[in-house]
């Protein structure tokens, strides 16, 4: 099996309601989409989000790094070399790491199709059935109180919510969501790094001083800022989990080898994908660091890529792979069944994707 040509394209779904954190504001999924297609007529299919506030990665950039840097170096490859294809992607230049995520997710879909496998099968994992948490996007207490309800009736046990964006609110605001939902119902919270060290030991232990019993904080510090994330992990009554400081296997290292964090939350955007999210749950598993396996605001060809990964990894013990269920529509065929909290995956060869309805998918020339 080679791989003839690389083609992309534009994915455009509208979200249920505006997605909202302490870094941005979206309405819409925009993502790029990849098709690897082969001699042998097998298509291996990508997602990449453009998500400059976190990954720095544009659809501009991102198009430009597959068309420039990775596109030359998988082109009449043969699919079998595995190992080599997909070191070659992850060195196709620096950075790109969504760019990088959506075509490593497109060969390992290959690889699978070309062994009549599903790719968590070929992890050595089995069919499974995932539970994911909900995002509760930042807004005044009341609306917040209002969406976890929603949220609840709809089936979900788990809620993430953003704070972080008006940190004299974050108290009232989880206040208002714990008092609407009842004490049954589990809540991490993630900040997007709104926070200083000293102000989120505070803001932290004040909420569970309040009996917000909350399950951990992601990111309540900048990214960089590695000695304040540890701060805020050794004094905090919250367990804290990295998201926004672990990009690379690297990144996980330095946070598993420092304690700087409880938890990592592993994203398939921000490492490069599979190949790389791998290594990152192997260390874990090494340190003993239990991960989450979160996404982007992403449809369902690169949430199901996780969601394989997933299957796999019993480090992996959160899931956070809400993208489909806050899209209005779902314009994939195939894949992993998405219904609310639950998430099955697919037993279909590679990835399982089928296609994409037309309306929703615009070729890039
Ligand atoms: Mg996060």
């Amino acid at each position: 099996m080679k791989i003839t040509q690389v083609r992309l394209g534009r994915l455009s779904v509208p979200l249920r309601v505006p997605f909202k954190t302490a870094l941005r504001r979206v309405d819409q999924v925009n993502d790029i989409v990849v098709e690897l297609h082969t001699d042998t007529g097998a298509v291996g299919y990508g997602e990449a989000p453009p998500t400059g506030p976190i990954t720095g990665d544009t659809a501009g950039g991102i198009v430009g790094a597959i068309r420039e840097l990775i596109a030359p170096v998988i082109l009449n490859q043969e699919v079998d070399e595995f190992e080599t294809l997909t070191a070659k992607v992850q060195k196709a230049g620096v950075h790109n790491t969504s760019a990088k995520a959506a075509v490593d997710m497109a060969l390992w879909d290959l690889y699978g199709q070309l062994h009549n496998i599903p790719v968590h099968k070929l992890l050595g994992g089995a069919r499974r059935t995932l539970v994911t948490d909900i995002t509760i996007s930042v807004n005044p207490p009341e609306e917040m109180a209002k969406d976890a309800l929603d949220a609840i009736a709809r089936g979900y046990d788990c809620l993430k919510v953003k704070v972080g964006d008006d940190p004299a609110l974050d108290t009232a605001r989880l206040a208002a969501v714990r008092k609407a939902v009842g004490n049954d119902v589990c809540i991490r919270i993630d900040a997007n790094q709104a926070w200083t060290p000293r102000q989120a030991v505070r803001i932290l232990n004040e909420m569970q001083d309040k009996g917000l019993a909350l399950e951990l904080v992601e990111q309540p510090v900048a990214a960089a800022d590695l000695e304040g994330l540890a701060y805020v992990t050794r004094n905090s009554w919250v367990p804290v989990m990295a998201d926004e400081s672990v990009f690379s296997p690297a990144d996980a290292m330095k946070i598993f080898q420092t304690r700087a964090a409880d938890y990592v939350n592993i994203k398939l955007m921000k490492c490069g994908g599979i190949t790389n999210a791998l290594r990152i749950a192997s260390a874990a598993q090494v340190y003993g660091v239990e991960c989450m396996i979160g996404c982007m605001l992403e449809a369902k060809i690169a949430v199901n890529a996780a969601v394989e990964l997933a299957c796999a990894r019993s480090i992996i013990t959160r899931v956070d792979l809400d993208g489909p269920v806050l899209c209005s529509v779902d314009p994939i065929q195939g894949g992993a069944r998405f219904d609310e909290k639950h998430i099955t995956v697919s037993d279909d060869p590679g990835l399982g994707i089928h296609g994409i309805d037309p309306g929703y998918f615009f070729e890039k020339k």
